[in-house]
């Protein structure tokens, strides 16, 4: 199997590199892409030999690489191109960017019906669904399990003035500094909820969002009948990109830390949409109309590379985020209109900000 992967230096990248050395004579990586950290691309490069590199013109790579799958590991709304063209070209999307399904997943669901390509979802509560959903009956809602972050447990006030360096600590999983603000916000879970209901064909009222600090728990379906399915491990994100490699065989032994259960006691709540208002406005967006996403997450990201370069508060980012979106998005959703509404709500934010 021929590996493409974007993103080879961030947090996927080293988990999808440690699932390749685990099996070495099943996969050969033919493509490493990477935007900041050059001097670990080569590194890595070395490692394997045979692949191709690039920082830049990461379609045309990926075109002329002869991939067989595809991992997108690239932060934000810069891994959508990527997998237009992966899909466009009928290669395998591995999805970890879920930017790309929360801007335009329509357009690329209807890309991968018309070339036969497949998307295996790599965010971890959607990988899970995904699993549940191939062994399971009619599903009548998704329970899509949060971490809560960091600040799950800080009052409004505490909140106003936290700063970057508390956001960017997250208590469970180790990740990337947009991922980790975002689930500081929660921002994080917002995109997930677009993210399933786009993914998986369910109204946007399916999808509920359960707080659970301990993420043991990756997600959970419920199906009409009432009877509830769960997918449980150690968190460890070489699960989801496991799967998706060897997708649709079942994948070999994999060594995580084996979930035991003697003294296991697993925490569930609510989350608070008062103190985490990147929630709620998620939902909001994704029922107003199709464009309503993607000023959504242009929005957040505009607002926390602000809050992170210290010139908005914490709060200030949901603040900002609910004022673009007062804007009209209206219009259809096509490939002129994701860029035109991403570009126009990117400089919106920067001017309120
Ligand atoms: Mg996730």
């Amino acid at each position: 199997m021929k590996v493409a992967l974007l993103g080879a230096t961030g947090s996927i990248g080293k988990s999808t590199l440690d699932v390749i050395r685990s099996d070495p004579d099943s996969f050969e990586v033919v493509l490493l892409t990477a935007h900041r950290n050059r001097e670990l691309l080569e590194k890595i490069a070395k490692e394997f030999p045979h692949a191709r590199i690039a920082v830049s013109n990461i379609p045309e790579a990926i075109i002329e690489s002869g991939a067989d799958i595809v991992i997108n590991g690239i932060a934000g709304s810069a891994g959508l191109e990527p997998s237009r063209v992966t899909l466009e070209n009928g290669i395998d999307l591995a999805l970890a960017n879920k930017e790309s399904i929360v801007m335009a997943g329509p357009l690329l669901r209807e890309c991968a019906a018309r070339t036969g390509a497949k998307i295996i979802p790599v965010d971890s509560e959607h990988s899970a669904i995904f699993r549940l959903l191939e062994r399971s009956g009619e599903i009548d809602e998704i329970l899509l399990t949060a971490s809560g972050g960091p600040f799950r447990t800080l009052s409004k006030e505490t909140l106003a003035c936290v700063g970057p360096e508390e956001a960017l600590h997250h208590p469970t999983w180790n990740m990337g500094a947009k991922i980790s603000l975002d689930s500081a916000t929660m921002a994080n879970k917002g995109l997930e909820v677009i993210e399933a209901a786009r993914l998986f064909d369910l109204p946007v009222e399916k999808i509920k969002v359960v707080i659970h600090p301990q993420s043991i728990v990756h997600s959970m379906i419920r199906l009409h009948d009432g009877s509830v399915y769960a997918q449980l491990s150690q968190p460890d994100m070489r699960l989801p990109i496991q799967f998706a490699l060897y997708y649709p065989d079942s994948a070999p032994k994999l060594c995580i830390e084996t979930l035991h259960f003697d003294d296991l006691t697993l925490h569930f709540e609510s989350p608070d949409p008062e103190r985490f208002p990147m929630l709620p406005l998620a939902y909001q967006a994704h029922k107003t109309g199709p464009l309503y996403p993607i000023a959504y997450n242009a929005a957040n990201e505009i607002a926390a590379e602000a809050f992170l370069s210290g010139s908005i508060h914490f709060m200030d980012i949901a603040r900002i985020t609910e004022q673009v979106l007062m804007h009209g998005w209206t219009g259809e959703l096509k490939w002129e209109s994701v860029w035109k509404t991403d570009h126009d709500a990117r400089n919106l934010a920067k001017s309120i900000i």
